[in-house]
Protein backbone atom coordinates (compact mmCIF):
# COMPACT_ATOMS: atom_id res chain seq x y z
CA UNK A 1 0.00 0.00 0.00
CA UNK A 2 1.42 3.66 -0.94
CA UNK A 3 2.36 5.69 2.19
CA UNK A 4 0.60 8.24 -0.10
CA UNK A 5 -2.70 7.21 1.61
CA UNK A 6 -0.87 7.72 5.18
CA UNK A 7 0.75 11.13 4.08
CA UNK A 8 -0.42 13.99 6.79
CA UNK A 9 0.37 16.90 4.38
CA UNK A 10 -1.99 14.89 1.73
CA UNK A 11 -4.51 14.66 4.47
CA UNK A 12 -4.13 18.18 5.39
CA UNK A 13 -4.94 19.15 2.09
CA UNK A 14 -7.99 17.07 1.69
CA UNK A 15 -9.18 18.59 5.12
CA UNK A 16 -8.79 21.78 3.72
CA UNK A 17 -10.79 21.64 0.46
CA UNK A 18 -13.21 19.83 3.13
CA UNK A 19 -13.46 22.56 5.35
CA UNK A 20 -14.10 25.21 2.62
CA UNK A 21 -16.62 22.95 0.92
CA UNK A 22 -18.71 22.68 4.40
CA UNK A 23 -18.55 26.56 4.35
CA UNK A 24 -21.20 26.49 1.63
CA UNK A 25 -23.57 24.49 3.70
CA UNK A 26 -24.66 27.40 5.78
CA UNK A 27 -26.87 26.06 9.18
CA UNK A 28 -26.43 22.69 7.97
CA UNK A 29 -25.46 19.46 9.59
CA UNK A 30 -24.07 16.96 6.96
CA UNK A 31 -24.36 13.31 8.06
CA UNK A 32 -22.75 11.01 6.47
CA UNK A 33 -22.81 7.21 7.33
CA UNK A 34 -20.61 4.10 6.88
CA UNK A 35 -21.47 0.33 7.16
CA UNK A 36 -17.52 -1.02 8.11
CA UNK A 37 -16.13 -2.29 10.97
CA UNK A 38 -12.75 -1.22 9.05
CA UNK A 39 -13.97 2.19 8.37
CA UNK A 40 -14.55 2.85 11.90
CA UNK A 41 -11.21 2.09 12.84
CA UNK A 42 -9.57 3.89 10.13
CA UNK A 43 -12.07 6.84 11.24
CA UNK A 44 -11.08 6.05 14.77
CA UNK A 45 -7.47 5.46 14.74
CA UNK A 46 -6.32 8.09 12.82
CA UNK A 47 -8.39 10.79 14.16
CA UNK A 48 -10.53 11.48 11.39
CA UNK A 49 -13.27 12.96 13.25
CA UNK A 50 -10.98 15.68 14.78
CA UNK A 51 -10.11 16.74 11.66
CA UNK A 52 -13.95 17.65 9.80
CA UNK A 53 -15.78 20.82 10.49
CA UNK A 54 -18.19 20.59 13.55
CA UNK A 55 -21.00 20.81 10.78
CA UNK A 56 -19.85 17.38 9.32
CA UNK A 57 -20.60 14.04 10.83
CA UNK A 58 -18.90 10.90 10.11
CA UNK A 59 -21.57 7.96 12.20
CA UNK A 60 -21.28 4.23 12.18
CA UNK A 61 -24.42 2.51 10.79
CA UNK A 62 -24.15 -1.64 11.16
CA UNK A 63 -20.63 -2.73 9.93
CA UNK A 64 -20.09 -5.60 12.11
CA UNK A 65 -21.10 -8.85 11.22
CA UNK A 66 -20.82 -10.64 15.06
CA UNK A 67 -22.92 -7.23 16.35
CA UNK A 68 -25.72 -7.98 13.97
CA UNK A 69 -25.68 -11.39 14.33
CA UNK A 70 -29.36 -11.91 16.19
CA UNK A 71 -30.21 -13.48 19.09
CA UNK A 72 -31.69 -15.97 17.70
CA UNK A 73 -28.94 -17.24 15.66
CA UNK A 74 -26.67 -17.82 18.95
CA UNK A 75 -29.08 -19.94 20.20
CA UNK A 76 -29.60 -22.18 17.37
CA UNK A 77 -25.67 -22.87 16.98
CA UNK A 78 -25.86 -23.46 21.00
CA UNK A 79 -28.56 -25.69 20.93
CA UNK A 80 -26.72 -27.36 17.99
CA UNK A 81 -23.87 -27.33 20.09
CA UNK A 82 -25.61 -29.01 23.25
CA UNK A 83 -27.50 -31.47 21.54
CA UNK A 84 -24.89 -33.78 20.31
CA UNK A 85 -22.98 -31.57 17.29
CA UNK A 86 -19.62 -30.20 17.18
CA UNK A 87 -20.20 -26.09 16.69
CA UNK A 88 -17.27 -24.45 14.66
CA UNK A 89 -17.02 -20.47 14.86
CA UNK A 90 -14.95 -17.52 14.94
CA UNK A 91 -13.67 -16.55 18.04
CA UNK A 92 -15.55 -12.84 18.37
CA UNK A 93 -18.85 -15.13 17.59
CA UNK A 94 -17.57 -17.20 20.61
CA UNK A 95 -18.01 -14.34 23.18
CA UNK A 96 -21.04 -12.34 21.77
CA UNK A 97 -24.22 -12.58 24.71
CA UNK A 98 -27.06 -13.97 23.87
CA UNK A 99 -30.33 -15.42 26.09
CA UNK A 100 -28.54 -18.43 26.61
CA UNK A 101 -25.41 -16.86 27.09
CA UNK A 102 -22.72 -17.12 25.10
CA UNK A 103 -20.97 -19.57 22.65
CA UNK A 104 -17.99 -19.93 24.90
CA UNK A 105 -20.40 -20.40 28.42
CA UNK A 106 -21.86 -23.27 26.28
CA UNK A 107 -18.57 -24.45 26.01
CA UNK A 108 -17.74 -24.23 29.59
CA UNK A 109 -21.08 -26.11 30.37
CA UNK A 110 -19.19 -29.21 28.45
CA UNK A 111 -20.28 -28.62 24.62
CA UNK A 112 -17.99 -29.26 22.23
CA UNK A 113 -17.27 -25.41 20.66
CA UNK A 114 -14.34 -24.86 18.37
CA UNK A 115 -12.85 -22.19 17.65
CA UNK A 116 -11.86 -21.63 13.95
CA UNK A 117 -10.11 -18.58 11.67
CA UNK A 118 -11.17 -20.23 8.22
CA UNK A 119 -14.22 -22.29 6.53
CA UNK A 120 -11.19 -23.98 5.42
CA UNK A 121 -9.87 -25.60 9.29
CA UNK A 122 -13.92 -26.20 9.83
CA UNK A 123 -13.38 -28.94 6.59
CA UNK A 124 -9.86 -30.01 7.97
CA UNK A 125 -11.42 -30.39 11.20
CA UNK A 126 -14.85 -32.31 9.69
CA UNK A 127 -12.43 -34.68 7.53
CA UNK A 128 -9.87 -35.35 10.39
CA UNK A 129 -12.87 -36.46 12.49
CA UNK A 130 -15.19 -38.44 10.44
CA UNK A 131 -17.07 -39.48 13.67
CA UNK A 132 -18.25 -36.18 14.55
CA UNK A 133 -20.85 -34.34 12.97
CA UNK A 134 -19.69 -30.51 12.53
CA UNK A 135 -21.71 -27.47 12.13
CA UNK A 136 -19.95 -24.17 10.50
CA UNK A 137 -21.83 -20.61 11.93
CA UNK A 138 -21.41 -18.97 9.08
CA UNK A 139 -20.87 -15.42 9.54
CA UNK A 140 -19.89 -12.45 7.60
CA UNK A 141 -21.29 -10.19 5.10
CA UNK A 142 -20.44 -10.79 1.33
CA UNK A 143 -16.72 -10.79 2.40
CA UNK A 144 -16.87 -14.00 4.01
CA UNK A 145 -20.07 -15.78 2.21
CA UNK A 146 -17.85 -17.01 -0.81
CA UNK A 147 -15.77 -18.86 0.57
CA UNK A 148 -18.34 -21.83 2.02
CA UNK A 149 -20.22 -20.73 -1.52
CA UNK A 150 -17.19 -22.10 -3.27
CA UNK A 151 -16.66 -25.22 -1.24
CA UNK A 152 -19.90 -26.18 -1.83
CA UNK A 153 -20.79 -25.94 -5.29
CA UNK A 154 -16.89 -27.52 -5.52
CA UNK A 155 -18.41 -30.51 -3.71
CA UNK A 156 -15.98 -30.20 -1.27
CA UNK A 157 -17.95 -30.04 2.19
CA UNK A 158 -17.41 -33.41 3.98
CA UNK A 159 -20.85 -35.52 4.34
CA UNK A 160 -20.04 -34.79 8.29
CA UNK A 161 -20.53 -31.01 8.11
CA UNK A 162 -23.29 -29.26 8.08
CA UNK A 163 -23.54 -24.95 7.63
CA UNK A 164 -25.89 -22.80 10.28
CA UNK A 165 -25.90 -19.74 7.62
CA UNK A 166 -26.03 -16.72 9.38
CA UNK A 167 -24.78 -14.57 6.40
CA UNK A 168 -26.32 -11.03 6.12
CA UNK A 169 -25.95 -8.70 2.54
CA UNK A 170 -25.07 -5.05 3.07
CA UNK A 171 -26.68 -3.08 0.62
CA UNK A 172 -30.37 -3.79 1.97
CA UNK A 173 -29.17 -2.30 4.97
CA UNK A 174 -27.99 0.53 3.58
CA UNK A 175 -31.85 1.24 2.12
CA UNK A 176 -33.09 1.03 5.87
CA UNK A 177 -31.01 3.28 7.08
CA UNK A 178 -31.56 5.93 4.37
CA UNK A 179 -35.15 5.58 4.88
CA UNK A 180 -35.05 6.15 8.75
CA UNK A 181 -37.61 9.29 9.06
CA UNK A 182 -35.96 10.38 12.17
CA UNK A 183 -32.10 10.17 11.18
CA UNK A 184 -31.27 12.11 8.06
CA UNK A 185 -28.81 10.87 5.88
CA UNK A 186 -26.78 12.84 3.67
CA UNK A 187 -24.62 10.14 2.02
CA UNK A 188 -23.17 6.79 2.56
CA UNK A 189 -19.21 5.79 2.74
CA UNK A 190 -19.37 2.41 1.13
CA UNK A 191 -17.02 -0.70 2.16
CA UNK A 192 -14.43 -1.65 0.27
CA UNK A 193 -13.95 -5.20 1.09
CA UNK A 194 -17.52 -5.63 0.77
CA UNK A 195 -17.68 -3.81 -2.85
CA UNK A 196 -14.57 -5.98 -4.11
CA UNK A 197 -17.01 -8.69 -4.33
CA UNK A 198 -20.11 -7.22 -5.20
CA UNK A 199 -18.62 -4.24 -7.52
CA UNK A 200 -19.40 -0.69 -7.17
CA UNK A 201 -22.37 -1.09 -9.37
CA UNK A 202 -24.43 -2.82 -6.63
CA UNK A 203 -25.28 0.62 -4.96
CA UNK A 204 -25.96 2.69 -8.07
CA UNK A 205 -30.60 1.78 -7.54
CA UNK A 206 -29.94 3.02 -4.01
CA UNK A 207 -28.34 6.53 -5.18
CA UNK A 208 -30.87 6.63 -7.58
CA UNK A 209 -34.06 5.55 -5.93
CA UNK A 210 -32.74 7.20 -2.24
CA UNK A 211 -31.29 10.41 -4.01
CA UNK A 212 -27.93 9.56 -1.84
CA UNK A 213 -24.09 10.03 -2.23
CA UNK A 214 -22.72 6.65 -1.98
CA UNK A 215 -18.54 6.66 -3.08
CA UNK A 216 -16.65 3.33 -2.03
CA UNK A 217 -14.04 3.61 -0.16
CA UNK A 218 -10.95 1.99 0.90
CA UNK A 219 -9.02 1.82 4.36
CA UNK A 220 -6.23 3.97 4.22
CA UNK A 221 -6.97 7.90 6.07
CA UNK A 222 -6.47 9.68 2.73
CA UNK A 223 -8.99 7.38 1.09
CA UNK A 224 -11.35 7.90 4.37
CA UNK A 225 -11.11 11.52 3.70
CA UNK A 226 -11.39 11.87 -0.09
CA UNK A 227 -14.59 10.01 0.04
CA UNK A 228 -15.65 12.33 2.71
CA UNK A 229 -15.11 15.46 0.04
CA UNK A 230 -16.32 13.43 -2.81
CA UNK A 231 -19.49 13.07 -0.85
CA UNK A 232 -19.80 16.88 0.08
CA UNK A 233 -18.56 17.61 -3.81
CA UNK A 234 -21.99 15.60 -4.80
CA UNK A 235 -24.08 17.18 -2.40
CA UNK A 236 -23.27 20.88 -3.63
CA UNK A 237 -23.77 20.22 -7.13
CA UNK A 238 -26.94 18.20 -5.69
CA UNK A 239 -26.01 15.00 -7.40
CA UNK A 240 -26.56 11.53 -5.92
CA UNK A 241 -24.34 8.99 -7.70
CA UNK A 242 -22.43 5.90 -7.08
CA UNK A 243 -18.74 7.05 -7.23
CA UNK A 244 -15.72 4.15 -7.12
CA UNK A 245 -12.70 5.89 -5.40
CA UNK A 246 -11.26 2.60 -5.06
CA UNK A 247 -10.57 1.51 -8.08
CA UNK A 248 -7.44 -0.22 -7.02
CA UNK A 249 -9.10 -3.02 -5.73
CA UNK A 250 -13.41 -2.53 -6.89
CA UNK A 251 -14.75 -2.71 -9.93
CA UNK A 252 -18.36 -1.85 -11.00
CA UNK A 253 -19.04 -5.77 -12.18
CA UNK A 254 -17.28 -7.06 -8.74
CA UNK A 255 -15.78 -10.59 -8.70
CA UNK A 256 -17.65 -12.64 -11.12
CA UNK A 257 -16.23 -16.16 -9.58
CA UNK A 258 -17.64 -15.12 -6.30
CA UNK A 259 -20.98 -13.74 -7.21
CA UNK A 260 -21.79 -16.93 -9.50
CA UNK A 261 -20.95 -19.15 -6.11
CA UNK A 262 -23.06 -17.14 -4.28
CA UNK A 263 -26.02 -17.35 -6.75
CA UNK A 264 -25.23 -21.07 -6.98
CA UNK A 265 -24.50 -21.54 -3.57
CA UNK A 266 -27.64 -19.30 -1.41
CA UNK A 267 -30.96 -18.24 -1.33
CA UNK A 268 -31.63 -14.42 -0.46
CA UNK A 269 -34.16 -14.69 2.36
CA UNK A 270 -35.33 -11.86 4.83
CA UNK A 271 -32.78 -11.99 7.63
CA UNK A 272 -33.23 -10.55 11.53
CA UNK A 273 -30.57 -8.03 12.07
CA UNK A 274 -29.83 -7.72 15.88
CA UNK A 275 -31.12 -4.17 17.16
CA UNK A 276 -32.92 -3.31 14.15
CA UNK A 277 -35.33 -6.38 13.01
CA UNK A 278 -35.65 -7.92 10.01
CA UNK A 279 -34.49 -6.93 6.89
CA UNK A 280 -36.47 -7.94 3.52
CA UNK A 281 -33.56 -9.63 1.06
CA UNK A 282 -30.76 -9.28 3.36
CA UNK A 283 -29.68 -12.81 4.48
CA UNK A 284 -28.27 -15.59 2.64
CA UNK A 285 -30.08 -19.36 3.47
CA UNK A 286 -28.16 -22.83 1.54
CA UNK A 287 -29.59 -23.14 -1.96
CA UNK A 288 -32.28 -26.21 -2.05
CA UNK A 289 -29.49 -27.78 -4.06
CA UNK A 290 -26.88 -28.11 -1.11
CA UNK A 291 -29.92 -28.42 1.72
CA UNK A 292 -28.00 -31.67 2.84
CA UNK A 293 -25.66 -29.39 3.71
CA UNK A 294 -28.25 -27.19 5.07
CA UNK A 295 -28.54 -28.40 9.44
CA UNK A 296 -31.39 -26.03 9.54
CA UNK A 297 -32.80 -28.67 7.31
CA UNK A 298 -31.50 -31.66 8.86
CA UNK A 299 -32.85 -30.99 12.44
CA UNK A 300 -35.43 -28.60 13.71
CA UNK A 301 -33.70 -26.10 15.87
CA UNK A 302 -35.81 -24.22 18.58
CA UNK A 303 -35.90 -20.79 18.88
CA UNK A 304 -36.72 -19.17 21.64
CA UNK A 305 -36.03 -15.45 20.95
CA UNK A 306 -36.51 -13.07 23.53
CA UNK A 307 -34.62 -9.59 24.02
CA UNK A 308 -32.04 -9.11 21.23
CA UNK A 309 -30.30 -6.04 22.92
CA UNK A 310 -28.91 -6.66 26.97
CA UNK A 311 -31.13 -3.93 29.44
CA UNK A 312 -29.31 -0.86 29.40
CA UNK A 313 -27.27 -1.65 26.29
CA UNK A 314 -27.30 1.22 23.34
CA UNK A 315 -26.22 -1.37 20.63
CA UNK A 316 -29.22 -0.79 18.49
CA UNK A 317 -28.86 3.02 18.60
CA UNK A 318 -25.36 2.68 17.80
CA UNK A 319 -25.59 0.30 14.91
CA UNK A 320 -28.35 2.69 13.71
CA UNK A 321 -26.41 5.89 13.35
CA UNK A 322 -28.44 7.59 16.34
CA UNK A 323 -25.73 8.22 18.64
CA UNK A 324 -21.94 7.60 19.62
CA UNK A 325 -20.65 4.56 21.59
CA UNK A 326 -19.96 7.44 24.33
CA UNK A 327 -23.21 8.18 24.98
CA UNK A 328 -24.09 4.92 26.15
CA UNK A 329 -23.49 5.27 30.18
CA UNK A 330 -22.47 1.88 30.44
CA UNK A 331 -19.57 2.58 27.84
CA UNK A 332 -16.21 1.98 29.26
CA UNK A 333 -17.26 1.49 33.35
CA UNK A 334 -19.35 -1.41 32.99
CA UNK A 335 -18.95 -2.60 29.73
CA UNK A 336 -15.45 -3.13 28.48
CA UNK A 337 -14.09 -4.80 25.73
CA UNK A 338 -12.55 -7.19 28.67
CA UNK A 339 -16.43 -7.71 29.61
CA UNK A 340 -18.24 -6.88 27.06
CA UNK A 341 -22.32 -5.99 27.99
CA UNK A 342 -23.73 -5.83 24.46
CA UNK A 343 -22.29 -7.54 21.43
CA UNK A 344 -20.95 -3.69 19.76
CA UNK A 345 -18.40 -4.10 22.57
CA UNK A 346 -16.99 -7.88 21.50
CA UNK A 347 -15.57 -8.15 18.17
CA UNK A 348 -12.59 -6.42 16.98
CA UNK A 349 -15.89 -4.68 14.53
CA UNK A 350 -17.62 -3.41 17.14
CA UNK A 351 -17.96 0.29 17.21
CA UNK A 352 -17.99 0.36 21.02
CA UNK A 353 -14.79 -2.29 21.02
CA UNK A 354 -13.00 0.59 18.18
CA UNK A 355 -13.76 3.49 20.81
CA UNK A 356 -12.98 1.77 23.40
CA UNK A 357 -9.57 1.33 22.17
CA UNK A 358 -8.92 4.25 20.05
CA UNK A 359 -11.01 6.74 21.08
CA UNK A 360 -12.66 7.43 18.51
CA UNK A 361 -11.46 11.15 18.33
CA UNK A 362 -7.81 11.46 18.56
CA UNK A 363 -6.21 14.22 16.88
CA UNK A 364 -4.06 13.92 13.93
CA UNK A 365 -3.99 17.70 13.73
CA UNK A 366 -2.36 18.82 16.62
CA UNK A 367 0.84 20.28 15.37
S1 LIG B 1 -20.95 0.39 25.58
FE1 LIG B 1 -21.59 -1.76 25.89
S2 LIG B 1 -23.61 -1.61 26.78
FE2 LIG B 1 -23.17 0.38 25.82
S3 LIG B 1 -23.94 0.24 23.73
FE3 LIG B 1 -21.82 -0.40 23.66
S4 LIG B 1 -21.91 -2.62 23.87
FE4 LIG B 1 -23.88 -1.85 24.56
Amino acid sequence: MSKSFQDPEIIKKIKTKIHNLADKFVDRKIRICHVCGTHEYTISHWGIRSLLPSNIEVIAGPGCPVCICPNEDIEQGIWLAKNGYTLATYGDMARVPSNQGSILTARAEGADIRVVYSFLDVIKLAKSNPQKNIVFFAIGFETTAPTVAIELINHQIPSNLYILSAHRLVPPAMSVLVDQPDIPLDGFIAPGHVSAITGSGIYESISDQHNVPIVVAGFEPADVMLSILAILQQLIHSRSKTENLYSRVVTREGNKTALTAMDTAYEVVDARWRGIGVIPSSGFEIAKDFSKFNIRVKEEIPITGGRDIPKGCRCADIMLGKIYPEDCSLFNSRCTPENPIGPCMVGNEGTCAIHAKYGGHLDLDSD
